[in-house]
């Protein structure tokens, strides 16, 4: 198995694109994950990058001798007229994740309440609260814990407010067992599938 491979399974991307798989981005979102902020690739990805277009990938720096890492200049130079991604079936793990974003602990995934992103934390703490509610617990708990997930979504609405000016957002942090059974939770839905992202022409 490659590095890329590798990494893959350790964070769990089929999951996500599962998951993924039934959202979309809103047009007025203006891809601004493709935009702002911080974007690491790796090597292998830079180097098709490289191949990919030579001229556009200069804007795409390495993070050595600390890192092996590299970093893509924002707004990515491969991003197209309208906003959608030049590379789309090619694109870096880093960009099919997100609003999925890798943390170091190795047992959760972070996710960030951009608008396709709250989406998916509104509907994962539904989830949960409908899960709660089937349990055997004193009703009193059970309320406490509905009543902390109901808080939690909203500070995530607010932090979804304006997010396209915050140089960091809030995310939450889902652990990878909770991730899988929400993702069989969502394919039980039978909801329809969406290509999610940013490969809309
Ligand atoms: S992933 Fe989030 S930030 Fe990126 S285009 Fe979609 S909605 Fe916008
Ligand atoms: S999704 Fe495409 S356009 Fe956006 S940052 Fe990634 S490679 Fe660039």
């Amino acid at each position: 198995m490659n590095m890329i491979e590798s990494v893959k399974k350790a964070i769990h991307y089929n999951t996500i694109q599962n998951i993924l798989q039934y959202y979309i981005c809103p047009e007025e979102c203006e891809a601004h994950c493709c935009k702002n902020g911080q974007i690491h690739i790796f090597e292998e990805e830079y180097m098709n990058f490289s191949l990919i277009d030579p001229e556009k990938a200069k804007r795409i720096q390495s993070e050595m001798p600390a890192s092996p890492l590299y970093r893509i200049e924002t707004p990515c130079s491969f991003l197209k007229p309208h906003d959608r991604c030049g590379i789309y079936y090619q694109r870096p793990i880093v960009c099919a994740l997100y609003p999925f974003k890798v943390n170091t602990s190795g047992n959760s995934i972070g996710l960030q309440p951009c608008p396709v992103g709250f989406l998916i934390i509104r509907e994962f703490a539904l989830w949960i609260i409908s899960n709660i509610s089937n349990t055997n617990l004193p009703d009193d708990e059970k309320a406490k814990y509905i009543a902390d997930w109901e808080k939690t979504v909203e500070s995530y609405a607010e932090e979804l407010s304006g997010f396209h000016m915050k140089n960091t957002l809030k995310e939450i942090q889902i652990p990878f067992d909770e991730l899988e059974m929400f993702s069989i939770y969502m394919a039980s839905k039978n909801l329809p599938k969406i290509n999610s992202g940013l490969d809309l022409g």
